[in-house]
């Protein structure tokens, strides 16, 4: 039995009652699953459980067996200090839970056993997406799926926009604010989104904007504000960020994150959170009205060009706060360039579009995503292998929200290709 199962157990709530014991014998109610997170860290984010007379909120682990959590590294992972819950098929020790005093629920008898040949039928092979084997019909069906990739592009940037719209609304329609709380987002990809949105969050850009001039305040506010200037060890360059830190935010009243919310597990040195916020930094230097550019460029690729900036001295040679690395021409290349536009920048136009009724900034972002080139991830190239057109950040875009917000849940129904297999078969 795969982990894979007791994840699809857990998040549809398939368990048969929804009181229980731990294995501790305390009385658990399972209250919300979570969402669940395909990242490093725990399985499940945000769950509720009420475990004897407290409700507790926070992140849930599985695994198939309970000594899993040893064998996988989680015990001196900081990731995992946050797990309320242990979740496992079979309980095969109690001293690995009494040891870090995390609840432990055994599932292995609480589950229909038909629920298993079920998940098996319905994911043939475990197959990337259930009509993988129909993809020779996808191939007869071209024209069609060319059509549909507008209305999923549409779809997807659609949902786009309402998520911006509503980012305003919660910033008091302050565009500047909206801007720079979307660009951080988007900075963060996908690994670190989160932690990003909470930095955004809790440093306004008005603060940033107050140093535009001055990289090493930028710098400071923020790592700082990101919880990378804790180190009491730090010297040189890092110490002096960390006095500019500290002066800062007596003046500001501000309070930095914890370092553990940032992610580098799996990840390129380039694409380390630390990289990210110097780019950053050096992008918000001297262009603190960064939005006032962005809207005014009449072309792609002085829009691009904005985004290529060079990094301060330190960050040249290191990846890392105290590690050297060789010396590198470091900061945005083409393809993280692009996937900010295309996940900020070009959605967040469409919305200053539709906010000041300037219907020509709406068409130019909207040809911008038809120029940008298609991005290159595990979901498209797999998509490019089953024949689907990568042609432009339009196929991408569309291909990306099929994958995650239909395939993945198995509406095939509610999907123009599952009807033309349908219709076919
Ligand atoms: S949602 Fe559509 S593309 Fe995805 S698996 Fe089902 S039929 Fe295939």
């Amino acid at each position: 039995m795969r982990e894979a199962f007791l994840h699809y157990i857990w998040k549809n709530k398939l368990l048969e009652k929804q009181f229980y014991r731990t294995s501790s014998g305390e009385q658990i109610e399972l209250i919300y699953p979570g969402t669940q997170n395909f990242d490093s860290g725990p399985d499940f984010f945000n769950a509720r459980v009420r475990i004897g007379n407290i409700t507790w909120a926070g992140n849930v682990e599985i695994h198939y067996n309970a000594s899993d959590w040893i064998y996988h590294g989680h015990t001196t992972d900081n990731a995992y200090k946050s797990v309320i819950l242990h979740v496992v098929y079979n309980d095969d020790s109690d001293k690995y839970t009494a040891l870090l005093n995390i609840e432990t629920l055994e599932i292995k008898d609480k589950f229909k056993p038909s629920l298993y040949n079920m998940y098996k039928n319905l994911n043939p092979n475990d197959s990337w997406i259930p009509c993988e084997a129909n993809t020779k019909r996808i191939n007869l069906h071209k024209s069609h799926i060319t059509s549909y990739i507008h209305r999923l592009f549409k779809e997807r940037i659609d949902y786009k926009v309402k998520q911006i719209s509503q980012s305003l609304k919660n910033n008091l329609s302050s565009m500047e604010q909206t801007f720079y709380q979307s660009l951080l987002i988007a900075f963060g990809f996908k690994t670190n989104a989160l932690p990003f949105e909470l930095l955004a969050r809790s440093l306004p850009c008005q603060i940033v904007n107050n140093h535009k001039n001055d990289l090493l305040s930028i710098e400071a506010l923020l790592f700082g504000q990101a919880g990378f200037l804790d180190d009491k060890l730090l010297k040189g360059y890092p110490k002096r960020l960390s006095e500019r830190y500290n002066a800062l935010k007596t003046v500001y009243g501000i309070q930095s994150l914890d370092k553990h919310i940032w992610k580098f597990l799996r990840m390129r040195p380039g694409n380390f959170p630390t990289m990210r916020l110097a780019s950053l930094s050096a992008l918000l230097y001297k262009k603190g009205a960064l939005f006032e550019l962005v809207i005014t460029c009449d072309d792609l690729k002085s829009l691009k060009d904005l985004f290529k900036v060079s990094l301060s001295k330190y960050w040249m040679i290191h990846f890392h706060f105290g590690k050297i690395s060789k010396r590198k021409v470091k900061g945005l290349g083409e393809a993280s360039i692009d996937s900010i536009l295309i996940n900020s920048v070009l959605p967040f136009l469409i919305v200053y579009g539709q906010q000041t009724q300037d219907y020509q900034i709406i068409a130019k972002a909207m040809s911008f995503f038809g120029q940008i080139k298609p991005e290159n991830n595990t979901v498209t190239k797999k998509w490019k292998s089953l024949n689907m057109p990568l042609l432009s950040a339009v196929n991408s875009q569309a291909l990306l929200w099929l994958k995650n917000n239909y395939c993945d849940h198995k509406k095939c129904l509610s999907c123009a290709i599952g009807q033309q297999i349908l219709n076919s078969s």
